[in-house]
Parts: structure tokens; C-alpha cells; sequence
């Protein structure tokens, strides 16, 4: 079955392609102030310049909530139910939501993550969280 997929317009839209051309998570800087930001707009909160570059971040974050959706209205996504949406902080401060196919309860708050984002089509990314294992040495 397949999903609904939005169809992004204007700056955000510019974001998408900007993760799809380098393959991975980007973010809005301010070029004046390096203020990273997020989602994107057109001006800097902290200096309200325009002057901004989308620029790849590492992926890594934290866990700070999660909502966790046990009935899609969307039928693309009802066999993935129950699945869970996180918000993540990511190590460069923005925050961003993510999906996860790591089962709701198996993920928490404070739990670390890697995020990375999978194209669909030319003007669309899914932003996707995987929880990080530790191994004892
Ligand atoms: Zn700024």
C-alpha cells in the first residue's frame, strides 16, 4: 500500500533537496552567526540575517519525547501501527521529529540515536531515527 507523501513548498521544500543532494541530515545555519536552526526560515532568530546555508549535520541526538500512534489515518502506515514519532535534540542543538521502526517500547526518552534520511522521490525525505547499541568491552 502505498503512503501519502506531502509535497513540500518554498524554504521548506529547499531543505529537502538540500538532504537529498548530500545524503544526509542537513540543517539551516546562519551564515552571519552560525546559529544552527530548525525547521528552516528565512530569517536568523538570534541575528535575523537571511544570509543561511543548509549544512550536514552528524545524525547523532537524544531522545526527548516520543508519540507513540497505534491508529494511522493514512493506510500506507496502518500496518506499521503501533509505531512511535520521536522529537530529538540532535548534537548541534536543532531539533528535529523523526520516525523509528525501533518498536515504542523498546525506546525512551534520554535514549541516544543516530538519524538519517531516506528520499522519496526528488522533493521529499523521511526522517528516520535508529537507537544506538552499546557494546560491553
Ligand atoms: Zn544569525
Amino acid at each position: 500500500m502505498r503512503t501519502y507523501l506531502p509535497k513540500p513548498e518554498w524554504i521548506i521544500l529547499d531543505w529537502h533537496h538540500a538532504c537529498i543532494a548530500a545524503e544526509v541530515l542537513c540543517v539551516q545555519q546562519c551564515a552571519t552567526c552560525s546559529v544552527w536552526r530548525h525547521p528552516p526560515r528565512k530569517f536568523c532568530a538570534s541575528c535575523f540575517s537571511d544570509d543561511v546555508n543548509f549544512q550536514p549535520v552528524s545524525g547523532s541526538g537524544t531522545v526527548l519525547s516520543k508519540a507513540v500512534s497505534h491508529r494511522s489515518l493514512d493506510p500506507g502506515w496502518q500496518e506499521q501501527t503501533p509505531y512511535a514519532t520521536l522529537l530529538i535534540e540532535l548534537d548541534e542543538g536543532p531539533r528535529v521529529l523523526a520516525a523509528t521502526s525501533t518498536a515504542p517500547d523498546e525506546i525512551n526518552t534520554g535514549q541516544h540515536v543516530t538519524v538519517r534520511v531516506v528520499p522519496h522521490g526528488q522533493d521529499f525525505v523521511l526522517v528516520w531515527a535508529d537507537t544506538v547499541t552499546t557494546t560491553a568491552t
